[in-house]
């Protein structure tokens, strides 16, 4: 089946769909995007992901591009049309075409490029990947310093993602001044006893979605949440640790460096977390 994509109001073949090349996004990474999983044909936790795409947009000076009723239903349009019941939903959008190439921002007025397409992931909820856990290696942390803000810049944590394919394991941890900040598209947890320890809020990481909703079901199910930096060191005498994100919910990881963390396994806490979060948001998916 052609994949059906939308770009700027029109819902097209994967083929036909095309964005300039004066497009900012293109030439200046001048974008910001969100991702949403689909779970039984239905979005898991859009209202944290259009909040969140608010946020990017105006600590950008973007304008918004639509309603939210709108992106809900062009959301939900595409999954109707590509038949997902397990998967993705991409949603960028750019500063747009201002028809050249300059450094300074275009009129606020112009039009942002929309531009959204589902990926169609029908084990998903079932990864495998989530029953033997990930092993991680880390790297230095060299991207800019408003990683606060989803933007479209993804070679740094690409280059991260190839750093961790080469080394033979499945992601990348970066370090900065000696601790853990994030996943190469994840955010990162060590687990010790009863305690849940993730580093807190601020603009050295990415706001997760998945981090929010993981740890309010953490403190009902009366975990303890500290919020502070850890370092590569305490992660591999940790009892556990694991990843959050919209495209992996709870993932177990189970290696660090080569080091294994705690049984070696995916543990306990993560497992249920997991279970939690997955259970949770089904009820709530829209
Ligand atoms: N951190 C980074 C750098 C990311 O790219 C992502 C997701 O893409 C996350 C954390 C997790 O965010 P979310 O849970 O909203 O998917």
């Amino acid at each position: 089946m052609t994949r059906t994509v939308y770009v700027n109001g029109q819902y097209l073949p994967e083929h036909e769909a095309t964005v300039s090349i004066f497009d900012r996004g293109f030439l200046m990474a001048d974008g910001v995007y969100e991702v949403t999983s689909v779970l039984d044909g239905k979005l898991i936790d859009f209202e944290g992901h259009i909040k969140r795409l608010h946020r990017s947009l105006s600590e950008l000076d973007m304008p918004r591009p639509c309603s939210d009723e709108d992106l809900l239903a062009m959301h939900r349009e595409l999954v109707r049309l590509n038949s997902i019941d397990q998967g993705m939903i991409y949603l960028q959008v750019t500063r747009g075409n201002p028809g050249d190439r300059s450094f300074v921002f275009p009129a606020a007025d112009l039009a942002p490029t929309i531009v959204a397409f589902t990926q169609d992931i029908p084990n998903l909820a079932d990864a495998p990947a989530a029953k033997t856990g990930f092993r991680v290696i880390s790297i230095p942390d060299l991207r800019w310093s408003r990683r606060d803000i989803k933007t479209v810049q993804l070679l740094y944590p690409s280059m991260g993602k190839m750093a961790a394919k080469k080394a033979g394991v499945d992601d990348s941890w970066f370090v900065e001044d000696g601790t853990v900040t994030e996943g190469t598209s994840n955010n990162a947890y060590i687990v010790k006893g009863n305690r849940i320890i993730t580093r807190q809020l601020t603009s050295d990481i990415l706001h997760g979605i998945t981090r929010a909703a993981v740890l309010r079901f953490a403190a009902e199910a009366q975990f303890e949440v500290e919020e502070r930096p850890f370092t590569i060191e305490e992660a591999q005498n940790a009892d556990e640790a694991f990843s959050t994100a919209a495209s992996i919910f709870v993932m177990p990881v189970v290696e660090i460096d080569g080091k294994p963390v705690g049984s070696g396994k995916p543990g306990p806490v993560a497992i249920r977390l997991r279970e939690l979060y997955l259970d949770e948001m089904r009820k709530a998916a829209v």
